[in-house]
């Protein structure tokens, strides 16, 4: 097994690799399942893994406001398509018997804890992958700004 370079890594994904790309269904099970495989592969290695996760595949809130929606809302649509993403990796990675935990921006405590960063790194620590949804929580960012932060 190769050695591991770093302790801890942050993957940002962009919500647009989970779409089939056979059917053009906005979740893929094949994608899910091999995002799982290789980030258990990356754990396997020694290496702390968290996730951001985008939801471009389902909702954009620039796309929203060419409908006539309101920016926030659009946003707000946004983040909450990031939240749907992030638990179908959650899923996908638990089928392969990976621990993992989707933290929300956003608190909405019957899908998911709140983030902080306290609570990531706890669970990091524990050899859980953290999966960060809802992006920074805020509507006119997006998820690689929550990535960066
Ligand atoms: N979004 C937001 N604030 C954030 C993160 C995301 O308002 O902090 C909204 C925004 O509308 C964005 C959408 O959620 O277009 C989906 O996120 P993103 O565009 O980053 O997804 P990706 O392109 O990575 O799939």
């Amino acid at each position: 097994m190769k050695k591991a370079i770093y302790r801890r890594i942050l993957l940002k994904l962009s919500g647009e690799v989970l779409r089939d790309p056979q059917s053009g269904e906005c979740l893929s099970d094949s994608v899910l399942a091999e995002m799982a495989k290789q980030i258990q592969a990356v754990r396997k290695m020694g290496v702390q893994v968290g996730v951001v996760i985008g939801g471009g595949n389902i909702f954009r809130g620039m796309k929203g406001q060419d409908r006539g929606f309101g920016r926030a809302h659009g946003d707000n649509m946004g983040m909450l398509a990031t939240l749907i993403n992030s638990l179908a990796l959650q899923s996908a990675l638990e089928a392969a018997g990976v621990p993992a935990k989707t933290l929300s921006a956003t608190a909405m405590p019957s899908l998911a804890e709140l983030f902080t960063f306290r609570r990531a790194i706890e669970l990091l620590d524990a050899g859980t992958v953290v999966i960060i949804g809802g992006g920074t929580g805020n509507p006119f960012f997006t998820t690689d700004s929550a990535a960066a932060l």
